[in-house]
């Protein structure tokens, strides 16, 4: 018999209530949040396993780990990247994940659509936005995004389909609100090439509270998978 893999199912029954608490209380009944299984660290069997129970989003953090992982992956679930993205390995990724979130910069929005220009496709793209202005993170700050968005959304081979955010730990909460009306802005703004239908933000100790401000995308690992242990 292989592990035992009981705690990810007791693990998603538990955040699939919280979510459908949270819903009730602060969304409409049409509004749709989807749960996202944040794989690093992760072996393929217990993503596997999370798929087998109904998770349909992974998401995928480094490069290489994903390489080396994802032909192991069952083929029923979607696959998104989420973490920090060189430029140099965009065309690893390009053919096989469906929505690239972290987009903070326009080099990075280059080189994406100059890759899905070569094997023909439009994909699909978030902004990251550096909610809390931090040095250490790495989103678009208040003073750059307006133009990393109006000018990544000239380019003909991506689209732009939302916002993400990793919050700041402190005031996590003014945070999520502030991000909530960035996206409503630019979502009235209607902008040519964009979408604002993507809102991705909330992760295991902050998903409910994403939740009441608007998020439809949560990015859960360890509340799902247990603590990550790092090799
Ligand atoms: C690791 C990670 C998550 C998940 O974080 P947890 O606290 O384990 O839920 C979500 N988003 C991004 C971008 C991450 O790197």
């Amino acid at each position: 018999m292989g592990t035992d893999l009981s705690y990810i199912d007791e693990n998603l029954r538990r955040i699939t209530y919280n979510v459908g608490e949270a819903k009730a209380k602060y969304r409409r009944e049409s509004d749709e949040i989807r749960i996202m299984a944040v794989t690093k660290t992760v072996a393929p069997e217990a993503v596997n396993h999370a798929v087998d129970l109904g998770v349909t989003l992974l998401g995928e953090n480094r490069v290489q780990e994903y390489m080396s992982k994802k032909d192991m992956y069952s083929q029923k679930a979607e696959v998104q990247f989420i973490g920090a993205l060189q430029t140099n390995k965009v065309k690893y990724i390009i053919d096989s994940v469906t929505l690239i979130h972290s987009v903070n910069s326009i080099k990075l929005a280059r080189e994406i659509d100059k890759r899905a220009e070569g094997i023909s496709v439009k994909r699909d793209v978030l902004i990251e936005v550096n909610v809390g202005d931090e040095m250490s993170k790495t989103g678009a700050d208040a003073a750059m995004l307006n133009e990393l968005i109006y000018e990544a959304a000239e380019l003909p081979n991506i689209r732009i389909k939302g916002l993400m955010t990793i919050p700041p730990i402190e005031n996590a909460e003014k945070h999520l609100c502030r991000m909530q009306e960035i996206f409503e802005e630019y979502k009235s703004k209607s902008i040519d090439g964009v979408q604002m239908d993507i809102l991705s933000m909330g992760m295991s100790g902050d998903y409910v509270t994403a939740i009441k401000y608007g998020s439809n995308l949560i990015r859960i690992g360890r509340g799902l998978f247990g603590p990550r242990e790092y090799k």
